[in-house]
């Protein structure tokens, strides 16, 4: 067979984290949330007339445009919608970061925007963390084709008050600063409000974390109308229906379920807090996380050793082979029963290391 690979793009792609088959494992390992969605998605499932799904959906979102807006107290003229925050994201670095300059993000973040950039042919630089793995609001006024971080960022957990965001954003008005908050309902500031006053600013969202839906990819961002209106015509460039019909019935069912919502992140904050001290106690550093995810290093166990150990017993967390940061497994906060199961399994393994 003739070698067709000058033809391809030969790009290195994010690697997601595994999704074992196996039904007897416990998931920390990708951020989801441990419980599943709101009863009122699974009554928007059961009354979802399947005659629907001969139409194409609507490409303008509207139903779940309108949703969102009410919901969050935004014209619908500031929203937009996608397959997943992946998707809306993707679209924002088509749409926004075309100036020739190179971009700016964290030097420790989430690892896709490195593969976006790459994939759109976006110079960027990457920033470091300070010391203690915080982003420095300064190092962001440098001249620069964009910005973009979440709050909190990943995989650190830690946030960034909205007065700092603030200061970044008076600092680049001639770029777009994309504040990426997939995690923020489990305990960061905002940068929403902000969007009233920055018109260079774009918040996106997620309903995979806090709102039990990774499966469904739903995404959304927030921003003036003339940066939704560019990143509908991006949109409508590459694919005009993103999302299905049932995806955004379903959608709109989590977000009138204000009660669930509050009390499932609720939980998830309360675990997380719970074992912060359990984890503190059996030696763990970490930083204060305000997402859904402990970033921990042990300053007698190679995270690698504990990822292997931890994954031979059908627990599976995340540990990131990259420079800064090969020394911390990434831990998703389950059910209490699930952390629990995690830290008996570490008190073992170090009891057993101490023989
Ligand atoms: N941003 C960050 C920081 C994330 O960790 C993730 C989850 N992998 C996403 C965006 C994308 O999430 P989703 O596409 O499920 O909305």
């Amino acid at each position: 067979m003739r070698d067709l690979s000058e033809n391809f793009r030969g790009i290195e792609p994010y690697t997601p984290g595994e999704q074992p088959q196996n039904s007897d494992r416990i998931k920390l390992n990708t951020n989801e949330n441990p419980y599943p969605p709101s009863p009122s998605v699974q009554t928007a499932l059961r009354s979802f007339d399947c005659g629907d799904l001969k139409l194409y959906p609507d490409p303008n979102m509207s139903a779940l445009i309108d949703a969102l807006a009410a919901h969050y107290g935004v014209g619908r003229d500031c929203v937009f919608a996608g397959v997943g925050s992946d998707d809306v994201l993707a679209t924002c670095f088509m749409a926004f970061f075309n100036s020739g300059k190179p971009i700016l993000f964290p030097d420790i973040t989430y690892a896709f925007y490195d593969v976006w950039a790459n994939l759109f042919s976006i110079d960027f630089h990457r920033v470091p963390l300070n010391g203690a793995f915080e982003i420095v609001k300064e190092d962001y006024y440098a001249d620069n084709g964009g910005i973009v971080f979440p709050n909190p960022n990943a995989p650190t957990g830690l946030d960034m008050p909205a007065a700092a965001i603030e200061d970044i954003l008076k600092n680049n008005s001639g770029v777009v600063v994309i504040v990426d908050e997939a995690y923020i309902d489990f305990g960061g500031e905002s940068a929403l409000p902000l969007i009233e006053k920055y018109d260079n600013l774009v918040v996106t969202r997620t309903f995979s974390k806090s709102r039990s839906m990774a499966g469904a990819r739903v995404g959304f961002a927030f921003a003036n109308p003339t940066l939704i209106r560019e990143l509908n015509t991006i949109k409508n460039s590459y694919n005009s229906y993103t999302l299905s019909n049932l995806t955004m019935k379903l959608a709109s069912a989590a977000l009138s379920d204000e009660e669930y919502f509050n009390e499932t992140v609720g939980k998830i904050i309360a675990t997380r807090e719970k074992y912060k001290l359990k984890l503190r106690e059996l030696g763990f550093e970490f930083p204060d996380s305000k997402s859904n995810f402990i970033f921990a290093t042990h300053p007698k166990y190679r995270a690698e050793e504990l990822f292997e150990a931890l994954k031979a017993s059908n627990i599976y967390v995340r540990h990131f082979d990259a420079p800064r940061i090969d020394n911390y497994l990434r831990i998703t906060v389950g059910t209490d029963e699930e952390m629990r199961a995690l830290t008996d399994f570490f008190e073992e393994y170090m009891r057993e290391a101490e023989k």
